[in-house]
């Protein structure tokens, strides 16, 4: 499974605020094994949000959209959502209903367009807040706060599955030049997927679906590189 991941916010742009929801969806897709292609982040503004959206929903099996959901006017996503799937933003009742009953919310306190989403999309409860987020055809849409995106995925997470992939890796104390010769020979005779992170040492990552394959890479791999 492929997924494309949208994050929203001026905030975002202008290094106000680090993003973090990106590194943790990262992660957690990753982990289930979906293979997490594509990372963008774009302004508060309907006509991005919507291009964007629409680009990543055609190309990828899912898209998840982060941040701008509140009804202020600076949370413009529901709009750029509903745009993006030619659907328009209507009031849910199954929102109003939670909200109402489970939320201890009364009508009056909800700002006006709490309950909208696009129309026919799959309500998603917020867990941490009052926003809802929805699933509308392949487009998984999240809050920002991070506590509220991140209870909010996990309603959703068995929805996201790909091939579970075996993970390793080796601080090694060497220039990473002096690598390429041996990474190269990695991946020739090992069916593993290798990567080099320069750092204080230089960290090489194997990845594989197979587990013993894995084992016999970084066996080899520890045995010809001098460990830090
Ligand atoms: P709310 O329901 O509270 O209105 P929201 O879904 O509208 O939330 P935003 O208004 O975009 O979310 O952001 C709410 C807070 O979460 C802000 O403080 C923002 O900086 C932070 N936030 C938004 N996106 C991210 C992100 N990708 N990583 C980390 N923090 C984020
Ligand atoms: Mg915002």
């Amino acid at each position: 499974m492929e997924v494309a991941l949208v994050c929203v916010g001026d905030e975002l742009l202008a290094g106000d605020t680090v993003n973090t929801n990106a590194a943790w969806l990262g992660e957690r897709l990753t982990e289930r094994g979906v293979d997490v292609d594509r990372m963008t982040v774009v302004p508060d503004r309907v006509a991005e949000i919507a291009r964007t959206v629409n680009e990543d929903r055609a190309r990828h099996d899912a898209v998840v959209v982060t941040g701008g959901l509140g009804p202020t006017h600076d949370d413009r996503t529901m709009a750029g959502v509903a745009a993006a799937v030619g659907r328009s933003l209507a009031a849910s009742d199954e929102v109003f209903e939670r909200l109402t009953t489970e939320g201890g919310y009364a009508n009056g306190d909800l700002a006006d367009g709490t309950t909208h989403i696009p129309e026919g999309a799959r309500p998603l409860h917020n867990p941490e807040g009052v926003a809802p987020g929805c699933v509308v055809e392949n487009v998984y849409v999240l809050p920002g706060v991070p506590a509220e995106m991140e209870a909010m995925f996990e309603t959703v997470a068995g929805e996201f599955e790909g091939e579970r992939r075996h993970v390793g890796s080796v601080a090694v104390d060497e220039p990473e030049s002096a690598l390429v010769d041996r990474l190269a020979t990695l991946q020739e005779r090992f069916d593993v997927t290798v990567g080099s992170y320069p750092g204080e040492a230089v960290r090489v990552k194997l990845e594989s679906a197979d587990e013993a394959e894995l084992e016999a890479a970084l066996e080899w791999l520890r045995a010809n590189v001098e460990e830090a």
